[in-house]
């Protein structure tokens, strides 16, 4: 920072001016992302180095590899292989890094508010100009209001790997001291997973390998009938956003394993040793029910960061969205000047691609056939055409096709077979609602860096001259650059020695150990580095040879 730096914007903090301009050419716009996670480090990788001036805040001065991240904690892979420095990233871009955390962001006078604590312990607090913003924050662990979360390990980060792991081997030790009782050393033993997603069902997968590989080679004392391992799941199923073979898969892989998989449950409360939970039986009637527990893992999906829900609400009515900043298909953040700040990522969704896209599939329909839109009568498969290409571009959001096939008898009012315009109308009114949107995946927020790389580096080739001629409305990206689309390249979990995959187009593979490979060289395809990449290789080797360190 300057020494004496220009103060200013609401707070009348002082501007880190001099930091983002420091001997770089001030004619170059200020790019600055908030964020080092998939989105944010997609787009550094695929930006022009010289066309910004870039500068990244972060309260984490490394990018993680999240998808190993279960495979960290029970010491599968190394935790260092799987971060790669943001430094390190940012210097092909020469570009700026601040390891701090936003606060907040004026919108009218393009600054961020950042916090730190500096040397002393003490929070400075300054301002940092843009002129163009990337929000790509990710999210947080959501608390689903629980009582008791301070007894459960949360996996988001490398710390909660490495706490997780700890406590792991520490039980494992503690179940062999000769004082241990029986019961104690079941309690100790007993791992329970509060959620039914990828990440617990790949925790429970890589906690079971763990227990099958190592355990009677390092810790013979311990018998393979005092562990269990349960996953407790509010839905009838886990791994619910997949396709339903997958699921079904995963389930009996699981009850072949001894992973015992408690559907139609709800946690009420993590005490430090029993969980509580209550679950609805067959007949309707709902008992609670408690296990006991060694280690509580919990993963139950997501919620904003306190800056995305703080941004949300300065932005006012056009962020309806609960869940999520809200932006258009442009990925510019509704409600804030137009073409100044994007969301991307976890922190982020799209506004109404589902609806929109239907009421083209419905023009070109009507086009085709010769009549006006408002003529149209969409017989059920007409329904299953559009549900199909539906499918295809958000198959996150409409997983199984039945979703869609009830929708049509639910608002086909005058039960004619048919829908009409009025009856479309309502459907369409109500279908993003319906629909959740853009999957929370590191997929996504890729597609979404790279997505907004492609068009920064189109901008700054634009010269003012043309800019003046062609765009006079201001919409410089709806101008030069298409919208975004997402692209679903399929989904996999790791469940045990092998991989289901869920590809979205209907067909979905699950496999034995041929799979584990096809897993994993897609997520090394994905992966940032050669760096990453050659120290993953060399610990599963590692792991191959002298089986995992089990060292805490
Ligand atoms: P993140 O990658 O979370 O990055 C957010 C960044 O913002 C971080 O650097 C964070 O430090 C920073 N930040 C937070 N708050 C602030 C602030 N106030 N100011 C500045 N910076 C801030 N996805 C898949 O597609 N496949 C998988 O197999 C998969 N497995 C997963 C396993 C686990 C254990 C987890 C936790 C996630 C997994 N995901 C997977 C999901 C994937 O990691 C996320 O969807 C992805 O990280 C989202 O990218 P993002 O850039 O939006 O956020
Ligand atoms: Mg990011
Ligand atoms: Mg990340
Ligand atoms: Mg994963
Ligand atoms: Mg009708």
């Amino acid at each position: 920072l300057a020494l004496h730096p220009r103060r200013g914007g609401p707070k009348n903090l002082p501007i880190a001016e001099a930091f983002i301009d420091d001997d770089v050419s001030k004619s170059k716009p200020r790019l600055v992302i908030l964020g080092g996670g998939w989105g944010g480090v997609a787009l550094l990788k695929e930006l022009n180095p010289d066309d910004y001036n870039v500068t990244v805040i972060s309260p984490a001065n490394y990018f993680l590899f999240t998808p190993m991240l279960p495979s960290a904690t029970v010491g599968t892979l190394e935790l260092r292989s799987l971060v790669e420095p943001i430094r390190r990233i940012l210097s092909r871009v020469h570009g700026h890094f601040i390891r701090a955390k936003a606060e907040d962001v004026e919108f009218s006078e393009k600054l961020v508010e950042v916090s730190q604590l500096d040397h002393t312990g003490k929070e400075v607090r300054f301002y940092v100009p843009y002129d163009k913003l990337v929000v790509a924050v990710g999210s947080s662990t959501n608390p689903h209001g629980v009582k008791g979360l301070e007894n459960a390990f949360f996996l988001k980060d490398i710390n909660d790997a490495r706490m997780i792991r700890n406590k792991v081997i520490q039980n494992l030790e503690l179940a062999c001291l000769p004082t241990t009782t029986d019961d104690e050393r079941k309690r100790l033993l007993s791992f329970v997973v509060s959620g039914g997603g990828p990440t617990g069902v790949e925790f429970a997968a890589e906690l079971f390998d763990l227990l099958n590989e190592d355990l009677t080679r390092h810790f013979p004392r311990l018998l393979r009938n005092e562990i269990s391992v349960h996953i407790i799941q509010s839905r009838g199923h886990i791994l619910n956003t997949y396709d339903e073979t997958v699921s079904k898969y995963a389930e009996e892989r699981f009850n072949r394993d001894q992973i015992e998989v408690l559907t139609n449950s709800r946690v009420k409360e993590v005490q430090p040793d029993k969980i509580i939970f209550s679950q609805k039986q067959e007949d309707g009637s709902v008992l609670t029910k408690e296990l006991p527990i060694g280690f509580c893992l919990w993963s139950t999906g997501v919620s904003p960061t306190s800056l995305s829900q703080k941004l949300a609400k300065k932005l006012g009515d056009v962020q309806t969205n609960r869940h999520a900043l809200e932006t258009d298909t442009h990925l510019r953040l509704n409600g804030a000047p137009l073409g100044d700040v994007y969301a991307i990522g976890d922190c982020s969704t799209v506004q109404n691609n589902v609806a929109e896209s239907i009421v083209t599939f419905l023009r070109n329909l009507a086009w085709k056939r010769g009549i006006e839109p408002e003529k149209l009568q969409l017989h059920f498969s007409d329904w299953r055409t559009v549900a199909q290409d539906v499918k295809k571009r958000f198959p996150q959001a409409v997983n199984h096709l039945k979703r869609l096939d009830k929708l049509f008898f639910e608002f086909d009012k005058d039960q004619s077979g048919t829908l009409d315009f009025g009856e479309l109308r309502e459907l369409l009114n109500q279908i993003d609602s319906k629909l959740t949107s853009l999957p929370a995946t590191a997929q996504r927020a890729h597609q979404q860096g790279s997505y907004l790389a492609h068009k920064f580096n189109k901008m700054a080739r634009i010269s003012d001259a043309m800019l003046a001629n062609d765009i006079r409305d201001g919409d410089l990206d709806a101008a030069i650059y298409k919208a975004f689309e997402y692209r679903h390249l399929g989904s996999l979990a790791y469940i045990g020695n092998s991989a289901v995959f869920d590809l979205g187009d209907g067909w979905s593979m699950a496999g034995g150990l041929w799979a584990v490979y096809a897993w994993r060289s897609v997520y090394f395809a994905q992966s940032v580095s050669f760096r990453t990449r050659s120290l993953m290789a060399m610990d599963w080797m590692k792991r191959g040879l002298f089986g995992r360190d089990l060292v805490a």
